[in-house]
């Protein structure tokens, strides 16, 4: 059964048949600063994603080697896609339940903001996994 998504004014959906990790949370300073917290994001294979409304996504290059994909209409954060991978990062919060996917790790901690504390269970790693 195929989980579907969208942004928040509605204008890009998504449809995932099945997803190929659970949910990861990167606290890096360009997640930080695009998401206005952290990322939380499960990822598929480009073959299990379909993108409708793809003319409303706009797509920022904020390093050399990835590209952040979000409505232009409502700035809702969607995508993350690194360069020459078969795969896309999909940002959890844009998924409707039951999504059977659960928070498994927090990656680069050692960037996170000083206002919040890492306390729950799953993995911490200060940089990448
Ligand atoms: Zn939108
Ligand atoms: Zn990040």
């Amino acid at each position: 059964m195929s989980v579907k998504g969208s942004c928040l004014c509605g204008k890009v959906t998504l449809e995932v048949g099945s997803f190929d990790r659970d949910v990861v949370a990167c606290h890096c300073a360009q997640c930080r600063k695009q998401s206005g917290h952290h990322f939380a994001a499960t990822r598929a294979q480009n073959s299990e994603l379909t993108i409708h409304g793809e003319e409303h996504l706009k797509w920022y290059r904020a390093s050399g080697t990835a590209a952040r994909g979000f409505c232009q209409h409502c700035g809702s954060t969607l995508f993350w896609r690194h360069d020459g991978t078969a795969h896309t990062s999909i940002l959890a919060g844009c998924l409707e339940a039951p999504t059977g996917l659960k928070l498994d790790r927090h990656i680069f901690a050692a960037d996170k903001g000083d206002y919040y504390e890492l306390k729950d269970d799953v993995k911490i790693y200060p940089q990448a996994d």
